[in-house]
């Protein structure tokens, strides 16, 4: 009988170290343009004092090139990072040929999960379109805004009203369309409603007056999401540091960073205290070909200064790091294409892989 009991206990202690090693929320942070260089000027301009990169439990690195491009554009990058599969430049969730991939998000959602996405640009963008859109073509701003509203995401924060207008003809009907689709409009972040589809879309196109605003969005939209029993899955983009990146503009850079990098501190303090919680970070791609060098290159001196000094206003075709945090963390390791890590993402959430 003691035996038996011993036996009992040995497998219910087993079971819970398996359930408490599953994956049941991912939060997918995606830096737009933000490179290696991007996060070491972040180190340096905070003196290398410890930054939240620096305390990633693992870390990877992903190739980006795309089908048709070995400098990938956003919506490719976009699709390989929410779809598992690459395609060409323009495109969005589907394959050269037009066939339709399921993202990410639409996999949690048959799984039962809850899903978001929070972004500084406007929401019908390639990144965040990746995740619940298909289009030939990323600039099919209102299809892509219709899409929005047949998908199954749960809650969506950003920018946008203008292409939702354009979509329904005008901004009545737009208000009318969004209602009709089951979500509940917001023009403010700080309205509350407990419906099951929020709609936050705080600007026409994107988000102006941003002091905080990334970290307050993610933290929103995690309170919604934890609702799911059944976890979630939230996408955050820093969208504009690739914009910052596209000006060759090291300070407005260092400022998207910033906010970027608040909004991974609410992550990894969510995933901190929630076991079963990954988080991930990563870029799309690299933009401006940023690269710091020293202002004497006789290195027999003491340094004399440094210079962010950018390549192109395009973007790059480097590696670009991955940073993984909580549950899972060690799940994702070495020299990836983008399109596995998406496809790593969707088999660790996946219920029946
Ligand atoms: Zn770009």
């Amino acid at each position: 009988m003691k035996r038996l009991l011993l036996i009992l206990l040995a497998t219910i202690a087993s079971v819970a170290s398996i359930s408490a090693q599953e994956v049941k929320n991912i939060i997918y942070l995606i830096g737009d343009g933000m490179g290696l260089a991007s996060v070491s000027m972040m180190q340096l301009e905070n003196l290398y004092e410890t930054t939240i990169f620096d305390r990633a439990e693992n870390i990877a690195l992903q190739k980006t090139y795309s089908l048709d491009n070995r400098v990938t554009d956003s919506a490719a990058s976009g699709t390989a990072l929410a779809t598992g599969t690459k395609t060409n430049n323009t495109m969005l969730g589907m394959t050269p040929d037009g066939t339709a991939l399921e993202s990410l998000m639409d996999m949690a959602s048959h799984e039962g999960k809850a899903t978001g996405l929070v972004v500084t640009t406007y929401i019908q963008h390639a990144t965040p379109a990746a995740f619940y859109a298909h289009a030939r073509s990323r600039h099919e701003y209102t299809s892509i805004a219709e899409q929005l509203l047949k998908s199954d995401i749960d809650i969506a924060i950003g920018g946008g009203m203008a292409f939702f207008d354009e979509c329904y003809g005008d901004h009545k009907e737009a208000i009318k369309a969004i209602a009709d689709s089951g979500f509940v409009l917001h023009a403010d972040l700080d309205t509350e409603d407990d419906a099951e589809r929020q709609l936050y879309i705080l600007a026409d196109k994107e988000i102006e007056a941003r002091e905080g605003y990334l970290a307050k969005a993610t933290a929103k939209a995690l309170a919604h999401l934890e609702g799911d029993d059944d976890g979630f899955v939230l996408m955050v983009e820093g969208s504009l540091i690739d914009g910052m990146g596209h000006g060759n503009d090291a300070k407005g850079q260092q400022g998207e960073m910033h906010d970027f990098m608040e909004a991974i501190e609410v992550a990894v303090e969510y995933a901190e205290e929630h076991p079963g919680t990954l988080v991930v970070v990563t870029a799309d791609h690299e933009t401006g070909g940023l690269s710091i060098v020293s202002n004497n290159a006789d290195f027999n001196l003491s340094e004399q200064g440094v210079e962010y000094r950018w390549t192109t206003d395009g973007h790059s075709g480097v590696m670009v790091p991955i940073y993984l945090y909580g549950t899972g963390a060690e799940r994702i390791n070495g020299i990836m294409e983008n399109s596995t890590l998406g496809e790593k993402l969707k088999n660790i959430i996946s219920v029946h892989p």
